[in-house]
């Protein structure tokens, strides 16, 4: 068993330590704070050729893997700059159309996508459906050679900034399906398209990306707009569930190495009794416990990306990796608030910033409840209990 990165995956690794010499953390949280899509920052990573990490060369990407995606996230969270744009676009949208396109689509779309020049959005969740995904009601109606499609998306990520959506719909009511999962079709709508609109919403969370209610009025799609086939889109759908899984765990650990490096510094400098602060076990104990847990999160992601990329089921340690990370990530964050003291609430060391952040993540885009639903059913073979 071979734990070293190779040179391309070191490089990879430490292009966020690179990329943030010039959009560091302090250019991502005035954003974060302004609400404002860090488009600088966006370009950049195109430009340096990161954004279609995992599509095929010949659409303009860099014809990599899961382990390179999440190095990438990882390595940019590692220096406070995530981003969750490229969660929904790089990770799950482009790769999906890569996977399941049709051959016009992929040239369609993925050369701009690859160069930064078009966004996509990912839209699922459903204000009335939540969690329970089945229950979507956005449905798709066709009438000759064309779909009609009518309903509502809430939380979407970035729906400003993107040209494009991936947009989860109904084709077939659940009465006419033999499987739960089927009669649902995967979309790319164009979000110029008429019938689309969407309302921005008020957000506590400190992010640069804004989420939006999306709202589909006789938006007219045709076949060509659909990714894979129609009524199972539920089974490609599924497919990019632990990618997502994966990246939001290396951005975890990466915020929390990040909160746990700065608080190691700050408190081996201040003093306010005998010597530094960072010398009392009861402040070295909280952040050695942290790094401990964002250490065995972090692997356990490289273990899922690696289990992804080798064709292997990576549902269960894509799952546990999630889970992991995000509540490492919160006591990371935590433990280094408390050794900052007041200054880790003001606005100059935006640690409680990150905080908003990595809490996000242990409730989105899937909460940790439902991981521990699947771990239970699944690994340890209990029954359903929902
Ligand atoms: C900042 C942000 C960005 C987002 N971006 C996107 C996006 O780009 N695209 C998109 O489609 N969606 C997006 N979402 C939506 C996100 O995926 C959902 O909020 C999430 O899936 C939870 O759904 P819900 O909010 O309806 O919670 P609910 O389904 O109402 O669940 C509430 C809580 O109930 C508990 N719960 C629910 N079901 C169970 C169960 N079976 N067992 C045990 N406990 C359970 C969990 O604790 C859960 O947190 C985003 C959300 C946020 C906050």
């Amino acid at each position: 068993m071979n734990f070293e990165l190779n040179d391309e995956q070191r490089m990879i690794y430490e292009y966020g330590d690179q990329v943030a010499k010039t959009f560091d953390q302090s250019y991502w949280l005035k954003k974060a704070r302004k609400s404002e899509f860090p488009k600088e920052l966006w370009d950049q990573v195109s430009e340096d050729g990161f954004m279609g990490i995992m599509v095929p060369e010949e659409y303009g990407g860099a014809g990599l893997g899961m382990m390179e995606m999440a190095l990438l996230m990882e390595g940019l969270a590692n220096n406070g700059i995530p981003l969750l744009s490229m969660v929904v676009g790089s990770t799950m949208s482009l790769p999906m159309i890569a996977d399941h396109g049709s051959e016009a689509m992929k040239q369609k779309y993925l050369p701009d996508a690859c160069a930064g020049k078009t966004l996509f959005c990912f839209a699922i969740t459903e204000a009335t459906a939540g969690t329970n995904t089945i229950r979507i009601n956005s449905i798709a109606k066709q009438k000759g050679d064309r779909y009609y499609l009518n309903g509502s998306k809430t939380f979407i990520t970035s729906a400003d900034e993107s040209d494009y959506a991936l947009v989860v719909a109904r084709t077939r009511p659940h009465t006419e399906v033999d499987r739960k999962t089927d009669g649902f079709t995967l979309f790319i709508v164009d979000m110029k398209a008429k019938g689309v609109s969407m309302t921005p919403l008020e957000m506590g969370v400190v992010l640069p990306e804004q989420q939006f209610q999306l709202f589909f009025d006789d938006v007219e799609l045709t076949e060509d707009d659909v990714i894979g086939t129609v009524d199972k889109g539920f089974d490609i759908l599924f497919e990019s569930l632990n990618p997502e899984r994966i990246v939001v765990s290396t951005m975890c650990t990466g915020v929390g190495r990040l909160a746990l490096n700065r608080a190691a510094e700050y408190a081996s400098e201040r003093e306010v009794f005998n010597g530094p602060i960072g010398a009392y076990q009861g402040l070295q104990h909280p952040l050695a416990q942290a790094k401990t847990h964002i250490e065995v999160a972090s692997l356990m992601a490289r273990q899922a990306a690696w289990l992804y990329d080798n064709k292997k089921s990576a549902g269960e340690a894509s799952s546990m990796a999630k889970i992991a990370a995000a509540d490492a990530g919160m006591e990371a964050v935590d433990a280094a608030l408390q050794c900052f003291g007041g200054n880790g609430f003001t606005d100059d060391y935006g640690l409680y910033d990150m905080y908003s952040m990595v809490r996000l993540l242990k409730t989105a885009p899937i909460n940790k409840e439902m991981l521990l639903n699947y771990i239970a059913e699944k690994s340890l073979g209990m029954p359903r209990s929902y």
